[in-house]
């Protein structure tokens, strides 16, 4: 990708110091190096000066983004520092906190005062304001992704004020919140909170595909979140993983066959044959949601660790097609792939979201780390899966052009044209952003 931006400091006064490194660094994945300038910021009242004083600068979570959304040739801004619990209150169900806030530092905090979060990623790694920002979701046919639980923001806009917007008074929120970082730098967030739950987990094994075509709905719909793992080989998916809650009336009941499937008799990894350490309790072992929602410990690597993804969002009616055009690839598909794994998410209102107004089907792929063959395998599944209406995830690999792109969301225009009045001088449009969402397409 061709780095454009031109990169430069304005003079409005005296700079708030701040933490500045020019150490080389990654993204998670370390596909991508990330080159700006990097401005740690250790006081939420710093910002807004440094913000107005830089001509660019992209704000930068945890770095678990696959692509160049979070980069900057200029300058990163991370509130990695940032990541206190401003207000809890037992009475509203409400959590405020710093956006640098992890899910692995607001989950044990919740659960310690009885309450917790409505779902997570497969992985509980992630900064909550990175992985609302690009439509992050774990599984649960009721259970929209990560962002449905925000109610509130707070964000830095290009000239340095400070904005708050909240679900029920301004409909800019359903804008800015899957904002892909284009309105500013948010920080803090208002979530809504539950009581605390446990969930068991059940590993089943070879669950046939002809089964998963015919009783989609049944499979996806029985526990609270259920995940599909399949290599796309012999006709069959590797694994399913249910996740059932504890004690709300809905409990799963682990028969020894659940669909043709056998439940497993050890703990396993969703990539055969990889140790199974790291992830989550499973055997039906009851436990806190965080330490059981996600697919991977606390504290180890999650996934495979050297890899690439790619997700595609369909709307859910189309999950049967869509899973046998992939079964249609598979030759090509295996040999690339760690695994792959199909969720599915509630619809939700966030222009931007990956689910925006369609129940959905996710496909992700974890890839071996071959960037060439992947590049080249990507447009060959985004022609099969064209007929289903596939969008992309924001924060993982992908092949559609701009114009693709723009076709998929309804809202695009209306969200280049909000993000163009928060943002008139493209402050936080880095080269993701302007490729693919600030083109104009027609
Ligand atoms: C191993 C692994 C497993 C994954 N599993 C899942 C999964 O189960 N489900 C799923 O949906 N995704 C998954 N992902 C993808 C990941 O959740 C998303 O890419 C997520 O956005 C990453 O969050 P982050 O904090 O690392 O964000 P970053 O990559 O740091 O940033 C993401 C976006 O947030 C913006 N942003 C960051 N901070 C701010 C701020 N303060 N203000 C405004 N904008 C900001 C950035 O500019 C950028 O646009 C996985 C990724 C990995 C590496």
């Amino acid at each position: 990708m061709l780095l454009v931006t031109v990169c430069s400091m304005v003079s409005v006064g005296d700079v708030v110091p701040t933490r500045m490194e020019k150490i080389k660094r990654t993204n998670w994945a370390a596909n991508i190096m990330y080159d700006g300038a990097f401005h740690e910021m250790t006081a939420i009242e710093e910002i807004p000066a440094l913000v107005q004083s830089l001509e660019k600068v992209t704000a930068v979570g945890t770095g678990h983004t696959f692509n160049h959304i979070a980069d900057s040739p200029c300058n990163q801004i991370s509130l990695r520092l940032l990541h206190e619990v401003s207000t809890f209150d037992e009475v509203s169900r409400t959590v405020t906190v710093q956006a640098g806030i992890t899910y692995d530092q607001l989950c044990p905090y919740l659960e310690d005062r009885g309450f917790a979060v409505h779902n997570l990623a497969s992985l509980i790694q992630l900064s909550v304001v990175g992985a609302c920002s690009t439509a992050t979701h774990g599984s649960g046919d009721k259970n929209g992704n990560l962002a449905t639980s925000v109610s509130s923001l707070e964000m830095v806009t290009a000239d340095g004020e400070l904005v708050k917007l909240s679900r029920h008074n301004d409909v800019d929120f359903s804008a800015v919140l899957v904002g892909l970082g284009a309105f500013g730098v948010i920080t803090q967030l208002t979530l809504d909170i539950q009581p605390a739950f446990n969930v068991e987990q059940y590993v089943y094994e070879r669950l046939p595909f002809d089964q998963l075509r015919d009783h989609f709905d049944a499979i996806m719909a029985s526990a609270y979140s259920v995940s599909v793992f399949t290599d796309w080989q012999d006709q069959q998916n590797n694994e399913i993983w249910v996740k059932s809650r504890v004690g709300d009336g809905e409990k799963f009941e682990a028969t020894q066959k659940f669909f043709g499937a056998t439940l497993a008799t050890q703990k396993l990894h969703p990539v055969r044959n990889l140790p199974a350490e790291t992830c989550t309790e499973q055997m039906g072992i009851p436990g806190p949601s965080f330490e059981r929602l996600p697919h991977f410990r606390m504290g180890c690597t999650p996934s495979v660790g050297e890899e690439l993804q790619s997700e595609y969002f369909m709307p859910r009616h189309y999950a049967a097609g869509a899973i046998l055009a992939l079964q249609g690839l598979s030759d090509e598909i295996t040999p690339n792939v760690f695994v792959s794994e199909i969720r599915t998410v509630a619809a939700d209102e966030f222009w931007m979201s990956t689910c925006y107004h369609r129940a959905s089907v996710a496909i992700g792929f974890t890839w071996k780390p071959d960037w060439p063959a992947i590049k080249s395998l990507l447009p060959k599944i985004e022609s099969v899966l064209a007929p289903f209406d596939p969008r992309p995830h924001w924060g993982k690999l992908f092949h559609f052009s701009p114009a693709e792109l723009h076709s998929k969301y309804e809202k695009m225009d209306d969200f280049v044209q909000l993000a163009s009045k928060y943002d008139p001088k493209g402050k936080f449009r880095n080269e993701f952003l302007s490729s693919y969402i600030f083109t104009p397409c027609s």
